[in-house]
């Protein structure tokens, strides 16, 4: 076999199960197999997601993990050249750096995040890269990669940047990929999983909800991690319990093509 495709192999085989199928597996088991009274009274919307939803959700995420292969396996090549700014010898850099770099890492991809998904929905964008996940108008977790093609491209591209850009010890990160994986799958789960104290306490940190409103509203929570892009640009909106989603109240953001579309109808709460 080619070295190429073995390559390939192995980087789609590793993508499945340590960026698919253990944090949107993780997150199922959480809300969907043995949910307590608790995580049922968390639910979101009062509309569940359809059979048929989380089928193209599991086909389009399989889809994106192709292309995450092919790119990874570029990047590979890019690391064995001596491109990446990846460091093992712990003291190349002082100890503070390595759990600092994950906030950094943090940061950085919540800024890329923000501005190319704003830069998705441009109506010009939206068809080409962005509308196939947002066909989930109910996400569940398995949503986490439901990318089209080209979508992959701008989602991926940030960890390509960041390991040729921020030196981090493999330590950090693999555990910054572990912790965006978590957050990726949580904020699609429709259950608000966050912490009460961060909710009320820590207002620049996004919770379940905000995404959750996003797939209702789609021109506003355009941020992963943090709500601070959206707050200073005018796209932050509170999921406040007194203004529930009733078509009374949410006007339809939603693009043309999407509304016309049976699979994407807003829910009927
Ligand atoms: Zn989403
Ligand atoms: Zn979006």
């Amino acid at each position: 076999m080619p070295a190429y495709i073995q390559q390939f192999t192995i980087c789609f085989g590793v993508l499945l199960v340590a960026a698919y199928l253990v944090p949107a597996g993780v997150l199922h088991w959480i809300v969907a197999v043995r949910p307590t009274p608790e995580i049922e009274t968390a639910r979101i919307q009062r509309r569940r997601p359809r059979r048929e939803d989380v089928r193209r959700e599991v086909r389009q995420s399989l889809a994106a993990l192709v292309f995450f292969a092919l790119y990874s396996v570029a990047l590979l090549a890019a690391y064995r050249a001596g491109r990446a700014l990846v460091y093992w010898n712990p003291s190349d850099y002082p100890l503070w750096w390595a759990p600092l770099s994950v906030v950094v890492a943090m940061v950085l991809h919540d800024t890329w995040f923000y501005w190319t998904h704003r830069a998705m929905h441009l109506r010009w964008v939206f068809p080409w890269l962005h509308a196939g996940h947002h066909r989930s108008i109910t996400p569940t977790a398995w949503a986490m990669l439901s990318f089209q093609p080209l979508e992959t491209v701008p989602q991926f591209a940030f960890f390509a940047l960041l390991i040729f850009f921020v030196p981090m010890h493999p330590v950090a990160l693999l555990s910054y990929l572990m912790l965006d994986g978590l957050v990726n799958a949580a904020g699609h789960c429709g259950h608000e999983l966050t912490p009460r104290f961060i909710r009320e306490r820590v207002g620049f940190i996004n919770a379940v909800a905000h995404h959750d409103l996003h797939h209702r509203r789609f021109q506003s929570n355009f941020g992963q991690y943090f709500n601070v892009w959206d707050r200073l640009m005018g796209t932050f909106l509170d999921d406040k319990p007194a203004a529930p989603e009733t078509p009374s109240i949410v006007r339809d953001e939603r693009p043309r093509e999407l509304v016309s579309r049976p699979a994407a109808r807003e829910p009927s709460v």
